[in-house]
């Protein structure tokens, strides 16, 4: 553990596993005190995360709920935002795949993977933002995809909710310039997470120049510098990580 603390708050959406794991830990070990968002059913996976961040000597807590329920996410993040002085950094993390030829999707598929990128991205980034244009300051990064800039046979339903997220990021991030909050989004590739345990990836080396899937703490690196002062000229961005893919 670095430097105890003295970052503020940072909320890391479905951060039980994964991607959001590895965030939130990588903040925590750089001085942010955290609040682990996850599903109830994932509150093991989720304290899990709190219990290493506090044997590493760092700050955090399980606030479950769900994303896409409004009513919900009011009530967890009226909590959160009395609790904590300052919140300091929001990271829309949480999202699923449900991947299938458009012929054949089910409009649930296409319904839950939309809901949960984009009622999720409204739901948490409104009661956050409103907090951080009082303080103004905060970051914003939110996790879209490779899919959400080029075109993925399957991934209909789950490019549109990745494009989306770009397009309200970078609006969010025109609107909020003047004040001090700065708004972002990374477009990782494949990476070593439950997400694509069921992806084919026989030909790996043909899709990804590096010929290999990254990690989860290659995207976590940049999330953390993008929600850092070393990155405040940066607003309104999209930063693909993915071992070359363009
Ligand atoms: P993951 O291992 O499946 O983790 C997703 C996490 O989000 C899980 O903890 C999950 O909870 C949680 N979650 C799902 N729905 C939620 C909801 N409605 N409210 C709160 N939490 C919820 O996936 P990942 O690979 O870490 O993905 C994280 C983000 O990165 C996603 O937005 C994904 O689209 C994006 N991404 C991933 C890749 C990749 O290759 N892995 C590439 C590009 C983008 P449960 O454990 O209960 O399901």
């Amino acid at each position: 553990m670095t430097d105890k603390t003295t970052k503020g708050t940072a909320i890391v959406t479905g951060a039980g596993r994964g991607l959001g794991q590895a965030i939130a830990l990588e903040l925590a070990r750089n001085g942010y005190a955290l609040v682990i968002n996850d599903l109830a059913s994932s509150g093991d996976d989720a304290q899990e995360v709190v219990n290493q961040i506090q044997k590493e000597g760092g700050e955090a807590e399980a606030v479950l709920f769900d994303v896409v329920d409004g009513d919900q996410t009011q009530v967890a993040l009226k909590e959160v935002l009395k609790k904590y002085q300052t919140v300091d950094v929001l990271v829309n993390n949480a999202g699923i795949a449900r991947d299938g030829l458009f012929m054949m999707m089910p409009s649930k598929n296409w319904k839950m993977v939309i809901d949960i990128a984009l009622d999720g991205f409204y739901n948490m980034t409104k009661p956050v933002v409103k907090k951080m244009m009082r303080q103004k300051s905060g970051s914003v990064v939110t996790i879209s995809s490779v899919a959400g800039l080029m075109a993925n046979r399957g991934q209909v339903n789950y490019s549109a909710a990745k494009a989306g997220l770009i397009g309200a990021s970078r609006s969010l991030a025109a609107e909020m310039a003047s004040v001090g909050v700065r708004v972002n989004v990374v477009a990782p590739g494949f990476i070593d997470t439950g997400m694509i345990e069921e992806v084919p990836l026989d030909n790996l080396k043909e899709i990804v120049p590096m010929g290999r899937v990254g990690q989860p703490e290659e995207v976590a690196k940049v999330v953390r510098f993008l929600c850092s002062d070393d990155a405040s000229y940066i607003t309104g961005q999209v930063i693909p990580i993915n071992g070359g893919m363009c």
